[in-house]
């Protein structure tokens, strides 16, 4: 099973941009200590193999010297679960010393690019391209993987097809993040992508993907494919993600989510406290969690897609009704879009007919052929 623990080093972050609802002026910075409680806390608390990744606000913020000293602890004191890091950055801060602390490790890097750089810095702040271009080119020269996350944003999504083909052109990785409400206020919400706009954008990505094989890899759409495919999700949106991932906040709180922290409401237990899993269930986080399960479970049971989509995100769910549980992910509209669309083209793919009768993939008839989908799974398994 996955098991996963975001280290959010601290809240605070330079950038500040439009959408975003997470940066903290001011915020503090995780202690090594922190770092020693958490390797203490993990020491009985699970079998599985774990995946540290940080996280921020903005992790590089943390500096050299906590990444010298913290790797090391995390990857020996951590070592019965054979260790796996990542890190999510917007590159700004990184320097060849921080960069040559993070090789040692072989860290695969996420950072955040919007496109081309007038309609990136536009909704991200002036200034943000050049320097998390600087960061890419320092972390490449260390031998670094960066791969780039790229929110689409209500504003951007129309001009989607200049932000692919930068991507393309530049022969970078796309990942695709439809921008998302906020549970602290309502700052960012203008941005916020509609569900039915983010299906269509989904399946534009897809077409284009399709298109140009071999030029691009686009995250979501192999992941999408595969989760349909296989019938099991391949990330975090599409599991029962409640028992498998744990944030730790700059102070030692424990959360469910990176995207939790900071709101004391959400405080599952502290690291500084070692608590086991029967602990944490007792907190009203864990408990809120399992009863979105419990809710996809009992909303979506007639839903064809429920396997590999259990739900969507507990967090989006949540995020808009102020903590309160009232719905599934608000991108069930677009994920029924996206799941219905590589559904259609298995089938087409696998009985060489859009409407084969006795087809196990079957959802309903299906329209037009569209470019075969089955190389693309079979590339990335
Ligand atoms: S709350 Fe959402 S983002 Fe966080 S781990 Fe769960 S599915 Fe992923
Ligand atoms: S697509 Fe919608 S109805 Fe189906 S499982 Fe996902 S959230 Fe539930």
């Amino acid at each position: 099973m996955v098991f996963h623990v975001m280290l959010i080093p601290t809240l605070g972050c330079p950038s500040n941009c439009s959408y975003c609802w997470s940066s903290e002026e001011d915020s503090p910075v995780m202690s090594i200590e922190t770092i020693k409680e958490v390797v203490t806390w993990l020491k009985d608390f699970r079998d599985d193999q774990v995946t540290f990744t940080f996280h921020g606000g903005e992790p590089l913020l943390a500096g050299a010297d906590f990444y010298r000293e913290a790797l090391p602890l995390l990857a020996e004191g951590a070592s019965h679960l054979k260790p796996a890091f990542a890190l999510q950055t917007n590159l700004w801060k990184m320097t060849p010393e921080l960069a040559s602390i993070l090789a040692e490790y072989n860290i695969p890097i996420g950072s955040s690019l919007d496109g081309p750089k007038e309609l990136n810095d536009l909704q991200r702040g002036e200034g943000y391209y050049d320097k998390t271009m600087r960061g890419y080119e320092i972390a490449r020269d260390n031998g670094l993987d960066v791969r780039f996350i790229c929110t689409f944003t209500a504003q951007s999504v129309k001009f989607k097809e200049e932000i692919f083909n930068f991507f393309l052109e530049n022969g970078l990785t796309l990942k695709l993040h439809p921008a998302l409400p906020s549970l602290r206020d309502d700052s960012s919400n203008e941005w916020v992508l509609d569900s039915e706009e983010y299906g269509n954008l989904l399946i534009f990505l897809l077409d284009k993907y399709l298109e140009n094989m071999g030029k691009i890899e686009v995250m979501n759409i192999d992941h999408l494919c595969k989760g349909v495919f296989t019938r099991r999700g391949t990330v975090c949106t599409y599991v029962d993600c409640m028992d498998s991932t744990f944030a730790v906040g700059p102070d030692g709180s424990i959360y469910p989510c990176y995207r939790f922290v900071g709101m004391p409401e959400y405080v599952m237990g502290s690291v500084y406290d070692h608590p086991s899993m029967d602990d944490l269930s007792r907190s009203d986080a864990w408990k809120l969690m399992h009863q979105f399960k419990d809710y996809v479970d009992q909303e979506c049971r007639g839903c064809p897609y429920i396997d590999f989509c259990r739900g969507g995100c507990p967090y989006n769910a949540i995020a808009p009704n102020n903590g309160e549980l009232k719905g599934v992910d608000p991108h069930c509209t677009a994920y029924k879009m996206i799941f219905k669309e590589i559904t259609d083209r298995i089938n087409q793919d696998f009985m060489g007919s859009p409407n084969m009768a006795m087809n196990p993939f079957q959802s309903e008839p299906a329209k037009a052929a569209k470019p075969g989908i089955m190389s693309l799974i079979f590339r990335k398994m």
